[in-house]
Formats: C-alpha cells, sequence, structure tokens
C-alpha cells in the first residue's frame, strides 16, 4: 500500500487554479523528492500533506485513512520548516517535548524520545540551551529532533537547508538521508536544489504550475537519455 495517495488533488487560491489536478502515489518507506521552480506548488503541495491547506477537490490518503477532514495534529506525519520555527523562549529540550506534552505522553516516555533524538542528532550537550545561543545547523537539528520524536510515519521537509551555508548543506543532507535509512520512514523534501534532488532522492516529482512534469529515479529525471 502507498504512503501517501493523492487523487486528482484540486488546490485554488481565489480564482487561481495553482494546483488544477494532480494524481501521485508515493511508497512506503520512499523518499521522495517534489523540486520545481519558485511557486510551481511545492509548498502549497506539503501543507496539503500536512493537513495545513485544505483542498478543494479530489482525495487525499495516509496509509489507507482518507484524510481530507483529519486535522494536521491527528495525522500521522511531521514537518520540518525552513526558518525551524522553534520556540525562542522554550529550552531544546522544551522545544522537542512540547508537541508530546501535548498529547499527554508520560512523562518517562517523553524523556526517553528526546534524548534519543538528540543522541541520534548529536545535540544531547545543548538541551538546556536556547535556540537563540545555537548555530544554525544545530537549530536546524532541534526542528528534525522536534519531529523524530513523534515517531511519524511520514517527514515532511520544506526546504529545510535552504538557511545552511553550503559546508553545512552537504553534512545535514548526508545526515537526514542516513536518518532516513535508519528510521524507516516516508520523506517528502521539498527543494529547488538539484544536487539535493539527485543525492537524497528514490524519486523525484519535477512540477510545474501545480502540474507533474516527470516522476523517476534520479537517472531518470536528470540521467543522460
Ligand atoms: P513553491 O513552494 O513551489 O515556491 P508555493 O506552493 O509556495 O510554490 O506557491 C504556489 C502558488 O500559490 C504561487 O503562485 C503562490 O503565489 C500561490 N500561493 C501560495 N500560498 C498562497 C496563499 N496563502 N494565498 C494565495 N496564493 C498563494
Ligand atoms: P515558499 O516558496 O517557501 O512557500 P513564499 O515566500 O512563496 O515561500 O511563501 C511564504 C508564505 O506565504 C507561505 O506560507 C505561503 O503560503 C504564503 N504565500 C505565498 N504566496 C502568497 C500569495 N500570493 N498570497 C498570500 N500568501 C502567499
Amino acid at each position: 500500500m502507498a504512503a501517501i495517495h493523492m487523487k486528482r488533488l484540486v488546490k485554488r487560491y481565489g480564482d487561481t487554479e495553482v494546483i488544477p489536478s494532480l494524481d501521485l502515489e508515493i511508497r512506503d518507506q520512499e523518499f521522495m523528492v517534489f523540486v520545481g521552480p519558485s511557486g510551481c506548488g511545492k509548498s502549497t503541495l506539503l501543507r496539503i500533506v500536512a493537513g495545513l491547506e485544505p483542498v478543494d477537490g479530489g482525495e487525499l490518503y495516509i496509509g489507507d485513512e482518507r484524510v481530507n477532514d483529519v486535522p494536521p495534529s491527528r495525522r500521522d506525519i511531521a514537518m520540518v520548516f525552513q526558518d525551524y520555527a522553534l520556540y525562542p523562549h522554550m529550552s531544546v529540550y522544551d522545544n522537542m517535548a512540547f508537541g508530546l506534552e501535548m498529547r499527554r505522553t508520560p512523562r518517562a516516555e517523553i524523556d526517553r524520545r528526546v534524548k534519543r533524538a538528540a543522541e541520534l542528532l548529536r545535540i544531547e550537550q545543548y538541551l538546556k540551551r536556547r535556540p537563540g545561543a545555537l548555530s544554525g545547523g544545530q537549530r536546524q537539528r532541534v526542528a528534525m529532533g522536534r519531529a523524530m520524536v513523534r515517531n511519524p510515519k511520514v517527514f515532511l521537509f520544506d526546504e529545510p537547508l535552504s538557511n545552511l551555508d553550503a559546508k553545512l548543506r552537504t553534512e545535514v543532507r548526508t545526515e537526514i538521508k542516513a536518518l532516513s535509512q535508519e528510521l524507516k520512514t516516508t520523506m517528502i523534501f521539498v527543494t529547488h536544489d538539484q544536487v539535493e534532488a539527485m543525492t537524497m532522492a528514490d524519486r523525484i516529482v519535477v512540477l510545474d504550475k501545480g502540474v507533474i512534469q516527470q516522476v523517476g529515479t534520479p537517472d531518470q529525471v536528470y540521467g543522460e537519455p
């Protein structure tokens, strides 16, 4: 069964149809990358999967559940944002724990998950700091950790590396790819960077004006004919 299934998905902003009718299946444990020019609808599509944007037509399935009317908090997904969206007044630990506290996860379980994620992301020594006292790469890892502690079935990334310098970008890219293999989860990763797409993707979706131009492996999309 597909991890995500979009059937004739439609999205409008006012009179503008930014996604006219989109069909796509994303496989279980697949690393799927959405690429395309600015404004082509990558972010909108990701926000639709997250439940942050309603759809105007079609159907969206996560696993075998139709989620058109399911709120974000009840979808088995976690999103990592470009600007990290961390709470500046909270410690790294509390930033990672917050979502679980809202769900009334038992304290010991929260502690276990936060420490496990911090260890995997190598940020254990920063748990008491506030985000403002961290580097961009460390903040990015906290944002990743906050998503990881939820043990989601699907991770959504909205250009998560674009605020990092070139060296860090390569490093974090490699880490996210390794994590995806270790966690055995489905990943949807939005970028406008072709190198990111080629090195991370199992398959790439090329979007233009809300329409899929191509779906295939990096070789199929970018390779020589
Ligand atoms: P991308 O992520 O590929 O850059 P977006 O998904 O952000 O593209 O945007 C797709 C199109 O939808 C663009 O034309 C953008 O201007 C428009 N759009 C995105 N969000 C809104 C919104 N909240 N209201 C109106 N138009 C929007
Ligand atoms: P991105 O490409 O990363 O989505 P944008 O600058 O296009 O960045 O969009 C930033 C935010 O503004 C997004 O939440 C998007 O939904 C919203 N947005 C984008 N285009 C429009 C628009 N034309 N009208 C209103 N909101 C928009």
